[in-house]
């Protein structure tokens, strides 16, 4: 299946409605451990994409990406800023030029945020961040991806996804505001893992309607 530009903005517009739909949720989870500025900040950087978006002439999916991690980068505060913010440039530099992409780049999409969180924040697995969720999906979708169809692919690694998340229930943090909770920690999904598998969820459901569009 091949992702247009125009496909690839509206991805990232229905990953705006997901996180807005989900501001309560993530507040909540950051609330428990955190400062519950996480779904606000979220809510208010894809607004700012979207905006942007907008505004902007017809762009490429690189240049998409880096708007998107320029707003996140610049304009919103607390962690997320500049983990998505740097991810997102970093994955639109590797895109750049690029007017369709197709199932090896979205490998490389999400291998290079990934590749970003971990080199800027330096979370491992385990440690109770993003990362548990974000690394289980590279690893899945590479290994799907050698023999399946980009749908079928993200669709196995969202499941891993969905278990990296739910696995930072029982971690104790190791990185970032919650760690200094320690034993206190346990017991609640970290919130940067629940946002990144929303936009996970939010990335597939928009393919697998443009799949739906390219068969018809
Ligand atoms: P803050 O903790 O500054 O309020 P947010 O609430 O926006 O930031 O985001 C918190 C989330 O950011 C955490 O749940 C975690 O997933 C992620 N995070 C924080 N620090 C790191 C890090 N060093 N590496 C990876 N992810 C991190
Ligand atoms: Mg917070």
């Amino acid at each position: 299946m091949k992702i247009d530009a125009i496909n690839f903005t509206n991805i990232i517009i229905n990953i705006a409605g997901t996180i807005e739909d989900n501001l309560d949720y993530l507040t909540e989870l950051d609330t428990e451990i955190g400062d519950g500025d996480h779904g606000i900040n979220m809510a208010k950087g894809f607004k700012r994409i979207k905006e942007k978006l907008s505004e902007a002439d017809i762009l490429d999916i690189g240049e998409t990406l880096i708007l998107s991690g320029k707003v996140l980068l610049n304009e919103i505060g607390g962690a997320m800023g500049p983990l998505y913010g740097g991810g997102l440039i970093k994955a639109g530099v590797a895109l750049k030029g690029k007017n369709t992409i197709y199932k090896n780049d979205i490998y490389t999409l999400f291998s290079s945020l990934l590749e970003s969180v971990k080199s800027l924040g330096g979370a491992r697995v385990g440690d109770k961040t993003m990362v548990d969720t974000l690394e289980p999906f590279v690893v899945e979708y590479r290994r799907q991806s050698e023999g399946n169809e980009t749908v079928d692919s993200f669709r196995e690694a969202l499941a891993k996804a969905k278990e990296g998340m739910e696995s930072t229930r029982d971690m104790i943090s190791k990185v970032g505001r919650s760690s200094r909770l320690l034993e206190r920690s346990k017991g609640h999904i970290d919130v940067g893992a629940a946002s990144s598998y929303l936009i996970l969820e939010s990335f597939y459901n928009s393919l697998k309607s443009i799949m739906d569009q390219q068969d018809n």
